[in-house]
């Protein structure tokens, strides 16, 4: 089914007699880039200011637009959605723990704080670098400066049968769509006859052991050993699997040894079965195979092994390190076009420990977010440019009910207090006062209850 949507335009100017809106001037070379014919929505900016677009109003790109708020530049952002989404927290939408409204926050709510931000809603398809355009699902944007944050996307290594039969989990939509297929698999349990069957349907694998799949296999047998248990109470819940598999030996691969060695454990004394070692070859939506040769039947896979470069860069025709990630310089310009920056997910820069690329994390899109911002204010200067330099302020995962596990400054913690940091970390993160009560809310009714609220199957897969 197709969804509709209408969005409201922010008060314009009348159109003119072919329905189209006045063309707007632009500064700087690019005020003849608009091709004839075509239009340009209309500013409330002040005019001949260099424009920098911003792609995608994620992590990285809102952090550059908010250090370019309030200078003297006009910046434009734009998104395929009109929330800014808090990932972190996709794993408690998907196991019915928060609602998908909890961890989105409106971009437009942003924007209105600084006078020369703008935002529009589009899908970008490609950039022309020569004649300084971002082409999208309307009329193509000029820039002066662009900075491209598009983020991330699924790696599945070139296996179709992984990218078709799993689900993965990068946005709110996948996240809804997983918390409806598991409710879905155990309605469907309780109505099944055939012994086997119903074990399948009640059997949930996820893929990859990093931070995500951790998070995701630690609050799914919460969510069904403290409340899909109560919800079906014809269904034996001895019968439900939890299994978590990593190709590599070891879960949370960037944490130390006693970490990773405490969080298995902590996933077993759950119910967690942890395979490792064991790469997945192929699913078909009815079993997964792993490539020591077992088979096991479940219709419920999750993909959190692997990550690339956003589509988009498929798009733009520009050297990839590994990953599928731009290539940049150090001062995340393009090397052959230095008016365009390139952060977050999808850029690759080396610098990282031993010369690696910086790892695809929030802190690194925030910060690579403003080091983009100040080295375009340079440009725009004529002052040096500066390289990105990192921070590191430490990495937290966890797993479920007072278990997490935290490396940060020195300090390696475990169990509840890891757990306490990881709550208020989250909760000073996510963006807004009111996404931050609910979360707070939501987090108090679970853990006194037991219970989830969140357990309607919607019908989002449009
Ligand atoms: C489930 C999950 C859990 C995570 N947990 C953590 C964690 O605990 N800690 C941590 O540090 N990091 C975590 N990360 C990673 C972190 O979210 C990313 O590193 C970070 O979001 C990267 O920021 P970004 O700006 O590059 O991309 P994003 O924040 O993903 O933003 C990209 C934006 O671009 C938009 N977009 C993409 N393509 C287009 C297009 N063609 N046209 C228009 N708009 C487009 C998207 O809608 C999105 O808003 C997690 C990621 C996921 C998916």
């Amino acid at each position: 089914m197709e969804c509709m949507m209408t969005i409201e335009p922010r008060a314009q100017p009348a159109p003119s007699s072919n329905g189209a809106l006045p063309a707007q001037p632009l500064a700087n070379a690019t005020a003849t880039a608009t091709m004839p014919g075509q239009t340009e929505a209309p500013a409330r900016r002040p005019m001949g200011r260099p424009r920098v677009v911003i792609v995608g109003a994620g992590f990285g790109g809102l952090s550059a637009a908010k250090t370019l708020g309030d200078s003297g530049m006009e910046v434009l952002l734009l998104d395929r959605n009109n929330y800014h989404g808090f990932w972190p927290l996709l794993y408690q939408v998907a196991t019915a723990g928060l609602e998908p409204e909890a961890i989105g926050y409106p971009v437009r709510a942003i924007v209105r704080r600084y006078r020369n931000l703008d935002f529009r809603m589009t899908e970008v398809h490609g950039v022309d670098f020569e004649r300084r355009l971002v082409l999208t699902d309307g009329q193509p944007i000029p820039y002066d400066y662009l900075v491209l944050s598009a983020g991330s996307a699924n790696n599945y290594f070139g296996n179709n049968a992984l990218a078709e039969h799993t689900y993965g989990l990068k946005d709110i939509d996948d996240a809804e769509r997983i918390r409806n297929h598991i409710l879905k698999v155990f309605e469907q349990a309780a109505a099944e006859t055939d012994p086997e069957r119903r074990a399948a349907l009640m059997t949930m694998v996820i893929i990859g052991g990093g931070p995500t799949g951790v998070e995701m296999a630690g609050a799914m047998t919460e969510l069904i050993s403290h409340v899909l248990r109560r919800d079906f109470p014809t269904l034996n819940m001895g019968q439900a699997r939890v299994m978590l598999v990593e190709a590599g030996p070891t879960v949370l691969a960037t944490f130390p040894p006693n970490l990773q060695q405490e969080t298995k454990n902590r996933l077993a004394r759950f119910g967690v079965e942890v395979r490792t070692g064991v790469a997945v070859t192929g699913a078909d939506g009815e079993s997964v195979t792993l490539k020591d040769g077992d088979t096991i039947p479940t219709h419920t896979v999750i993909w959190a092994a692997g990550v690339r470069g956003a589509e988009l860069v498929d798009r733009l025709g520009l050297p990839t390190g590994r990953g599928n990630r731009v290539k940049v310089q150090p001062t995340l310009q393009l090397p052959d076009h230095p008016e365009v920056f390139i952060i977050g997910d999808m850029a690759y820069v080396e610098g990282y420990r031993n010369n690696a690329p910086f790892p695809m994390v929030a802190p690194v899109a925030i910060q690579g977010g403003e080091q983009a911002a100040r080295n375009i204010m340079a440009l725009a200067e004529n002052r040096p440019l500066r390289n990105f330099r990192y921070f590191e302020r430490g990495q937290m995962a966890t797993i479920g009910r007072r278990a997490a596990v935290l490396d940060a400054f020195g300090i390696r913690l475990s169990g509840r207090l890891a757990w306490l940091g990881w709550l208020v970390v989250h909760l000073l993160l996510l963006i807004g006062f009111r996404n931050r009560v609910i979360v707070l809310i939501n987090w108090f009714i679970n853990y006194v209850t037991y219970d989830r609220g969140v357990r309607l199957i919607s019908r989002v897969d449009c």
